[in-house]
């Protein structure tokens, strides 16, 4: 469905990305292990088109889609869910999830059921929708954030760090809704530094460090491997 072929990225001099080579099937939930600055955002930015690789190749669905602009990526079908949520405080909860609607020409019936769906995932955005988005707790700004990119029905969600700043028990509930969205059809790409709760749920893993990909395969063999054990779980 997606691949990057010995993708480079540059910022200046520096190279923040050599060569990578990373591919997910369609209907896969594939994660990105890395420490801080190992490159994970930077290969999102660049799949969804705020980086312009300076070397190789990214296809999504058959079709060579470097350089495209973000907002027709995300009309091509992959929508990113950004590091740190990015929503706006004072806008409600419903008026942050609508702003992911309005990439395709939809019209208002596709995009209450779109709003209906996000709800029936999160039940407790229906309930806080006219809320302040900024007045939710750590783990709700997550499901608005989430929820907001389901609503532009990508074919490829990219989550970025969601597990950033909540509780292990909040953790676990978001993770388990990530598998869900990914059975429900979605195919997922994740950007994670919690090894032990996104290997439970993702299928495949590559890991990042200094801009290359250093490992790659099944959860469970990356999970028993104690290389990374040791540097991502810490056991
Ligand atoms: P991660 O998401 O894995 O924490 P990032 O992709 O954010 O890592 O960063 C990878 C490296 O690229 C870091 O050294 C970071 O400082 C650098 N970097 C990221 N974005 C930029 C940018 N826009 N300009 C310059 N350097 C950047
Ligand atoms: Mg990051």
């Amino acid at each position: 469905m997606l691949k990057l072929t010995d993708t480079t990225v540059k910022f200046g001099a520096f190279e923040a990305l050599s060569k990578i080579n990373i591919d997910v099937q369609e209907g896969e939930l594939v994660v990105l292990l890395g420490a801080n600055g190992a490159g994970k955002s930077t290969i999102f930015n660049t799949i969804s088109g705020l980086n312009k690789p300076a070397s190789g190749e990214i296809t999504f669905l058959g079709k060579r889609v470097n350089g495209y602009s973000p907002d027709r990526m995300v009309k091509e079908g992959i929508v990113q869910c950004p590091e740190g949520k990015k929503l706006f405080p004072d806008m409600s909860v419903q008026q942050n999830l609508m702003m992911g609607g309005f990439v395709h020409r939809r019209h208002k019936g596709q995009l209450k059921d779109s709003l209906e769906e996000v709800y029936e995932l999160f039940p407790i955005l229906k309930e806080k929708r006219e809320n302040a988005a900024g007045s939710l707790s750590g783990g709700q700004q997550q499901m608005v954030a989430i929820g907001r990119a389901l609503m532009a029905r990508p074919k490829l969600i990219m989550l970025d760090e969601p597990s950033i700043g909540l509780a292990p028990l909040i953790v676990e509930q978001m993770f388990s809704t990530i598998k869900q969205i990914n059975q429900s059809g979605t195919t997922v790409l994740l950007a994670e530094q919690n090894a032990n709760a996104a290997l439970k749920i993702a299928g495949r893993a590559y890991v990042i460090e200094n801009g290359s990909v250093v490992l790659q395969g099944r959860s469970e063999e990356l999970f028993n491997n104690d290389a990374i054990r040791k540097a991502y779980i810490g056991a």
